[in-house]
């Protein structure tokens, strides 16, 4: 291991010792700080991010400004680690919360600051400190952020961005200071990076791909259903984790329905990152355009057929596209993460469910509808982290936000997420 990146785990492990005794309010106080120095400069942030990723600038400082609310829900939190007493024949009888020690983050490039500090801020309210490891485009993300939280006035060595490519995580997750990883990313990163950590016996969470189905009844709200679903699909040029990847729409409202989607979704029209106007601009990196071309052409292999082309108009760019699936089809069993939308017919309400469900993944679906007993059906049967009903995916800090099957396990935002990189300690006798 480089000598530079050894230190800062050392550092990171040295400034722990002190950090764990900091008392949860005082820990509170500096995050409100960094709250409202994001948010104060959410525009010279929201820059970096687009600089770095292509995001549309407009949604850039949406994402910092959602960092800023997250941190503040965090520095007005209930400190829910405070020690707890259990009633048994013992004088000591308590359970406490102890923090790990240095947790490394692996992050993605999609939401640069919002990823990163969705996992960092409850793991270090919690009394951790963090070493991060972000994708190899977004290091400037990792040094703004790095700068917030200094002029915040977080001791140095709370938080560090290490700078490093992705062959050297396996070193720095197997070093003894380090205690646990939390990884966001695809499916086949998460896999290895979990297979590091069993190995080693370290905590590990994982928060990866998604392919979610976004269905529409004949009682729902059609116009609102159009607009939130072609954002969800379009927003950050397709590339997010919840976005509705799968149309799964009732056989009685296909034509009511799909020809004001595809008008609403020709509205995408691809523009320059930096105009606030934009809604949406070229993917991250032209080798992630590539596989996207690949993933049209298997689907149209194996019976997709076109309702938009999906067009690449530069190296980064496309015209975003929209196909008909049929079940069957092996691109179902893939995540699209781009702009190139599915759309599937379903007959009744089983087979809607069934093929939601039919995948390997299982994030955050979304369902359309005004009857409750249909709201009931699928908020029972649906696999997914989250169930939205009448509403498009859009993580809040309130609420637990986490996948189950392929799409990772572990719970971030919410009170949850501080019980994570924790150990409860037992304290017990007379
Ligand atoms: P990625 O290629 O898996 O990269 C994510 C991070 O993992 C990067 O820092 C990357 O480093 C690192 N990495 C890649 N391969 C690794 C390996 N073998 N060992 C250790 N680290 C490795 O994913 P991405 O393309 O950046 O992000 C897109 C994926 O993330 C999608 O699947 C998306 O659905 C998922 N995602 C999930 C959530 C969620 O909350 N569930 C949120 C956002 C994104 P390098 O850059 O150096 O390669």
């Amino acid at each position: 291991m480089e000598q530079s990146i050894e230190n800062k785990l050392i550092k990171a492990d040295k400034a722990f010792s002190e950090w764990r005794k900091v008392p949860f309010e005082d820990r509170q106080k500096l995050i409100a700080k960094a709250a409202e120095i994001l948010k104060n400069n959410s525009e010279k942030f929201g820059t970096i991010i687009t600089t770095e990723m292509n995001k549309p600038i407009s949604e850039s400082i949406a994402e910092v400004e959602k960092c800023a609310l997250m941190m503040n829900y965090y520095a007005d939190a209930e400190n829910i680690l405070k020690p707890e007493k259990i009633d048994s024949e013992f004088s000591y009888s308590e359970v406490h919360y102890v923090p790990k020690g240095v947790i490394l983050g692996v992050m993605p490039w999609n939401f640069p600051f919002w990823q990163v500090l969705r996992f960092a801020v409850p793991a270090i309210l919690a009394g951790n400190t963090v070493v991060l490891k972000h994708a190899s485009i977004c290091f400037g993300s990792g040094n703004g952020i790095v700068e917030v939280l200094l002029e915040a006035g977080f001791p140095e060595g709370i938080f560090q961005n290490l700078e490093v490519g992705h062959q050297a995580v396996k070193e720095i997750l197997e070093h003894n200071v380090v205690k646990g990883v939390s990884l966001t990313g695809s499916g086949k990163a998460g896999g290895e990076v979990a297979s590091i950590a069993g190995l080693n016996i370290k905590k590990s969470l994982l928060e990866l791909g998604g392919s979610d189905a976004f269905i529409i009844f004949d009682d729902a709200d059609l116009d609102e259903a159009v607009k939130a679903g072609v954002k969800s699909r379009l927003q950050n040029c397709g590339q997010t984790c919840t976005a509705a990847k799968r149309f799964i729409i009732d056989e009685k409202i296909e034509d009511a329905f799909l020809p004001k989607f595809i008008e609403e979704y020709k509205k995408y029209v691809v523009g320059d990152p930096m105009d606030k106007e934009t809604k949406i601009a070229g993917m991250a990196r032209p080798d992630l355009a590539d596989d996207l071309e690949k993933q049209f052409q298997k689907a149209l292999e194996n019976g997709a057929e076109i309702i938009i082309p999906l067009e690449r108009i530069s190296d980064n760019e496309f015209k975003p596209g929209l196909i008909r699936v049929q079940e069957g089809n092996p691109i179902l069993q893939e995540e699209l993460f781009g702009p190139l939308g599915m759309v599937m017919i379903a007959k009744n309400d089983e087979e809607a469910l069934q093929m939601a469900n039919n995948i390997p993944f299982g994030l955050s679906n979304s369902v359309w509808t005004v009857d409750k007993e249909r709201q009931l059906f699928f908020i029972e049967n649906l696999e997914s982290g989250t169930v939205n009903i009448n509403r498009m995916t859009s993580s809040d800090p309130r609420f637990p936000f986490g996948g189950s099957k392929a799409s990772g396990y572990g719970t971030e935002l919410s009170l949850l997420a501080l019980k994570e990189f924790v150990t409860a300690r037992t304290i017990v006798g007379n």
